[in-house]
């Protein structure tokens, strides 16, 4: 079966091609560039002379930043360094935590192979207000080879210097690289320079780092496709309440039909086993009281009896008085005869003038009693216009499980009935072979 794509699944399809793309796709569109002219920035020299070495640095151009560290013996880690001091008017460092990478130029001469550079940070949890020494060594040292054409260096290279943790008894979970607040960018001599004349610059630092981190990216994501998920849930649940109850409805509006239905089938066949013209069973009607009475004489041996009835000279009535005042003499007929039955028995217009009466566990002579109460009921009332009828009956029993042969028996006591003169009942049993 072929199924048409909703819109909303088109533009999940379309979103997660395009999850898809930011995820594979290179962020360099979305990095973010923090330049650095670090000659720019106050900045001081230093070197070991402070704890009893004998280098000694010096500016070979105070202009372009250039310093000179003669390099001494006498302490056992000779060092010199450059300090830049990159606080802003409002006294913050910067904040390169959103940075993965960054390219360093300047220029060394000299005996060397690497020079160290620090970010130093400041953090409340170690940073002593006034001690500048207490900022964070975060420390890289790498090879001077190209330093004119940049150099690119990861943060992520960054560790934090020893004797700076050991000399501040630093916490094992403050040893990590941070690069918050950098309130100090310092240049040093390498750790394993010797003796000779060293002369270093910065020029500039240019960091880089991705305009959302990875970490954002996919937190973000893994939020929109859990929102997203929620929603279109959301969605179908609605949709499928709404369908249910709609159903329903449809159920229950089904459900009334069929009552209404049912009830009218009831109202047909009724009409259908109904004679109109009097309101008592027609022959249809009476078809199943006549079956039924048989199956309780073929299983039981129950006595059953049927009583025809003829109403005597209608044909006259009608002549006389016309075809209408004959119909109600009819229903007139019919009315005294379904007021005088017991509730057992059964009447039914067999045709024309003609009337059964089916008598359930009713034997022949029964049967006779009840014709011939009927008989003279019949005869003693007066009916519209104050005319009067009589019927002839004729009464059988069934004796063989054979109502053709009762209806016959019933039918030749009828004649007989006819014969002797009318207004009579004429019992029969039925012939037996
Ligand atoms: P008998 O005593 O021998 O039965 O005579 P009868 O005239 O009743 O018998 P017959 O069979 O000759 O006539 C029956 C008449 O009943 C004929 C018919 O016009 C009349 N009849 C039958 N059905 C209806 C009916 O629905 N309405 C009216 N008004 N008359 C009917
Ligand atoms: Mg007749
Ligand atoms: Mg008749």
């Amino acid at each position: 079966m072929s199924r048409s794509i909703t819109p909303i699944e088109a533009t999940l399809g379309l979103l997660a091609c395009i999850s898809l793309l930011i995820i594979i796709a290179p962020k360099d569109f979305a990095s973010k560039t923090l330049e650095l002219e670090v000659k720019n920035y106050p900045v001081y020299i230093g070197d070991d002379s402070f704890t009893g070495g004998d280098s000694k640095a010096s500016w070979a151009d105070e202009a372009s930043r250039q310093m000179r560290c003669e390099m001494g013996q006498k302490y056992i880690n000779p060092y010199c360094s450059m300090v830049f001091t990159t606080l802003s008017d409002t006294w913050s460092g910067i904040d390169l935590r959103d940075f993965k990478t960054m390219r360093v130029w300047g220029s060394y001469e000299g005996p060397g192979k690497h020079i160290r550079l620090y970010l130093r940070n400041r953090h409340p949890r170690y940073y002593v207000q006034g001690n500048d020494s207490s900022t964070k060594y975060n420390m890289v040292e790498f090879p001077i080879e190209d330093l004119n054409k940049g150099i690119t260096i990861h943060l992520s290279d960054f560790g934090v210097a020893d004797w700076w943790l050991t000399t501040n008894n630093i916490k094992l979970e403050d040893s990590h690289a941070e690069f918050n607040d950098i309130v100090f960018i310092e240049v040093q001599t390498g750790s394993q320079e010797r003796f000779g004349t060293h002369d270093i610059r910065l020029d500039k630092i240019e960091w880089q780092g991705d305009l959302i981190s990875d970490e954002t990216l996919y937190r973000g994501m893994v939020l929109f496709w859990s929102v997203s998920i929620f929603i279109v849930l959301l969605y179908r649940i609605i949709r499928l309440k709404i369908e249910v109850n709609k159903h329903q409805r449809y159920e229950q509006e089904l459900v009334s039909i069929n009552k209404f239905l049912n009830l009218q089938n009831k109202h047909f066949e009724d009409l259908a086993k109904t004679d109109q013209l009097t309101g008592c069973l027609n022959r249809i009607g009476i078809r199943d009281e006549l079956y039924e009475g048989l199956q309780c004489w073929k299983e039981k041996r129950q006595s059953f009896s049927i009583i025809l009835i003829d109403l005597d000279n209608f044909k006259k009535i009608n002549d006389t008085h016309g075809h209408d005042v004959g119909d109600k003499i009819l229903v007139g007929a019919a009315d005294i005869l379904r007021s005088n039955i017991r509730h057992s028995d059964c009447l039914a217009r067999w045709g024309g003038e003609e009337f059964i009466l089916v008598c359930a566990k009713t034997d022949l002579n029964q049967a006779k009693v009840v014709a011939e109460l009927l008989r003279s009921k019949l005869q003693d009332e007066k009916l519209h216009a104050n005319i009067q009828v009589t019927a002839s009956f004729g009464v059988s029993t069934l004796t063989t499980p054979d109502l053709d042969a009762v209806f016959k028996a019933a039918d030749e006591a009828l004649y007989e009935a006819k014969g002797s003169g009318r207004n009579c009942v004429i019992a029969k049993t039925p012939e037996t072979d």
